[in-house]
C-alpha cells in the first residue's frame, strides 16, 4: 500500500484528506486511492515579460491535469501572488469532482501565473498572456485539456490564448476554452449561469422542506458576478431577500432588498459597488449580512468567510455556498453542532461549469443556443444534481458534503475500472 499524501500547503491538505475521508468511507480499492490522490500532468513553465519601462520580468506559470478519465480537463487560470503548483494541483483536482458530480464529460484541471495582475498595465498583461499560452499550447485543445478564466482573468484573456494559440496552429480553434465574450464564440446565459445554479440549489432545497419560497428570508453575501444572480433569480421566485453585502458593507431591510435598484447602482458604479445604495435602496446600512436573521444564508462573496470565529454567530438554518470554500472546517464543525444544513460549493456553484461545458458543446458544433435554452437546460441538470446528492446523503445518513464528495469520487472510479490504468 502506497503512503498516504500530505501537504504543507492547507489547500492542497484539506482536499487531500476530503478525498481519503470520503474514499474511506466508500470503501475505495487502496489502487484507486492511489491513483486518483496524484495529478496526471502537473507542467510550470518560465514566462518572460517586456515590461513597460524596458526591463525584463520573468513569472512562472503553472498547468495542472488532475485526471483525464471522465474527459478532458476542465478548469481555470488564474492571476494572483497566490498561484504555485500547490494551489494548483488542489485546485484541479477540485474541478475533477466537480466536473463529475455535475454530470459533464470533463476531467479537472487548473492553472495560474504568479502575478500581481493589478499593478500590470493591459500591455504588459497581454504579453504575460499570450506567452504563457504558447508555452503551454501542446497541453491545451478540445479533446485534452480545456481552459476558462479564473480569479483575476476574464473573457480578454480568453481571446488572448486563444488568438495565440489559433495562429500557431494555423487556424481558429474556438472549443478549445471557454468563458469568452458572446461577441466572439461565448454564449449567452453563461454570465448569469453560476448564480442561476446557486439559485436554484437554494430553491430545490426549499421544495424538498416543503416550503414555498414566498415564505422564506435569505441574505446573499457578495454582490459581485455570483451574488446578483444568486440574489436575482431567489428574488424572482419570490424569495424575501432582506440582506445583500459587498465589500462596501451590508444592506438590510426587513421588508425586502430592492434587488433591481441594486443592479441599477452596481451598473452606475465604475467599480460594480454597491456605494450609496442605502439612499436609493431604502434600506439601512450594516456591517455584513453573515450574522443577519434569516432563514437562507447564500455566501457568495470568497472563501474562508465562516469559520472558527464567525460559524457561532451564524443564524441561518440553511446555507447555500456560492463561493468557493467559504466555510472552513473548523467553521462546519460548529455548524454542524448546531444543525445547520450546509449544500457544498462544488454542487452549489457547479452552475458555472455546466454553463462551461455548454459553450463547448456549441462550438464544436459551430451553433448558437438562446438564451432561454440554455437556462432551461441548466435548471434541468441543477435540479437533477441537487436531488442526487440529497437522495444519496439521505440514503448513506452523511451530510450533504460527504455525498457530494462521495458521488463524485464514485463516478472516476467506475469510468478508470472499465477504461484501465493506461488512460
Ligand atoms: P466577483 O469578484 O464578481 O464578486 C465578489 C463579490 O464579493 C464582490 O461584490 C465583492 O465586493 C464581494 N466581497 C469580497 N469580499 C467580501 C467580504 N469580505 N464581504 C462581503 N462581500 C465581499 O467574484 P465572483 O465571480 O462573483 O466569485 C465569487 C466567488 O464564487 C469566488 O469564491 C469564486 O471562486 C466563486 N465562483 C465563481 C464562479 C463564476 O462563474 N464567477 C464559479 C464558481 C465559483
Amino acid at each position: 500500500m502506497q503512503a498516504r499524501r500530505k501537504s504543507s500547503n492547507v489547500l492542497l491538505d484539506t482536499a487531500l484528506q476530503e478525498f481519503y475521508g470520503a474514499a474511506d468511507e466508500m470503501g475505495l480499492s487502496e489502487r484507486l486511492i492511489s491513483i486518483l490522490s496524484r495529478s496526471e500532468r502537473q507542467v510550470k513553465v518560465s514566462i518572460p515579460v517586456e515590461m513597460d519601462d524596458g526591463s525584463v520580468e520573468v513569472y512562472d506559470g503553472y498547468r495542472v491535469q488532475h485526471s483525464t478519465a471522465l474527459g478532458p480537463s476542465k478548469g481555470g487560470i488564474r492571476y494572483d501572488l497566490g498561484v504555485d503548483m500547490d494551489e494548483c494541483e488542489a485546485l484541479a483536482m477540485l474541478m475533477t469532482w466537480k466536473c463529475s458530480l455535475a454530470g459533464i464529460p470533463y476531467g479537472g484541471g487548473k492553472g495560474g501565473i504568479c502575478c500581481d495582475p493589478l499593478n500590470m498595465s493591459a500591455r504588459e498583461k497581454e504579453k504575460l498572456t499570450r506567452t504563457y499560452a504558447a508555452r503551454i499550447e501542446p497541453l491545451i485543445g478540445r479533446w485534452s485539456d480545456v481552459p476558462a478564466p479564473d480569479m483575476n482573468s476574464s473573457g480578454q484573456e480568453m481571446v488572448w490564448i486563444l488568438d495565440t494559440v489559433s495562429k500557431m496552429r494555423g487556424h481558429l480553434e474556438p472549443s478549445i476554452l471557454t468563458g469568452k465574450p458572446v461577441t466572439f464564440w461565448g454564449s449567452f446565459g453563461r454570465n448569469e449561469a453560476t448564480g442561476r445554479g446557486v439559485a436554484t440549489c437554494g430553491l430545490e432545497l426549499m421544495r424538498i422542506l416543503g416550503r414555498n419560497p414566498e415564505d422564506v428570508t435569505a441574505v446573499v453575501q457578495g454582490f459581485g458576478n455570483v451574488g446578483s444572480y444568486t440574489a436575482k433569480t431567489l428574488n424572482d421566485a419570490g424569495v424575501k431577500i432582506v440582506g445583500i453585502s459587498d465589500i462596501t458593507g451590508g444592506y438590510y431591510s426587513s421588508g425586502g432588498i430592492d434587488i433591481h435598484k441594486a443592479f441599477e447602482v452596481i451598473r452606475k458604479n465604475p467599480k460594480k459597488l454597491l456605494t450609496g445604495f442605502e439612499a436609493v435602496g431604502n434600506c439601512e446600512k450594516i456591517d455584513d449580512v453573515l450574522f443577519t436573521e434569516a432563514e437562507f444564508l447564500f455566501p457568495c462573496a470568497r472563501d474562508g468567510v465562516i469559520n472558527q470565529d464567525t460559524a457561532a454567530k451564524v443564524r441561518a438554518r440553511y446555507i447555500v455556498e456560492g463561493a468557493n470554500g467559504p466555510t472552513t472546517p473548523e467553521g462546519e464543525e460548529i455548524l454542524d453542532d448546531a444543525g445547520v444544513l450546509i449544500v457544498p460549493d462544488f454542487l452549489a456553484n457547479s452552475g458555472g461549469v455546466i454553463g462551461s461545458y455548454f459553450e463547448w458543446a456549441q462550438n464544436l458544433q459551430g451553433a448558437f443556443w438562446t438564451e432561454e435554452e440554455y437556462n432551461n437546460k441548466l435548471v434541468h441538470i441543477m435540479k437533477g444534481n441537487f436531488r442526487r446528492v440529497w437522495d444519496y446523503a439521505e440514503a448513506k445518513r452523511v451530510k450533504m458534503r460527504r455525498a457530494a464528495t462521495m458521488t463524485a469520487i464514485q463516478r472516476v472510479a467506475d469510468v478508470i475500472a472499465m477504461r484501465g490504468m493506461f488512460l
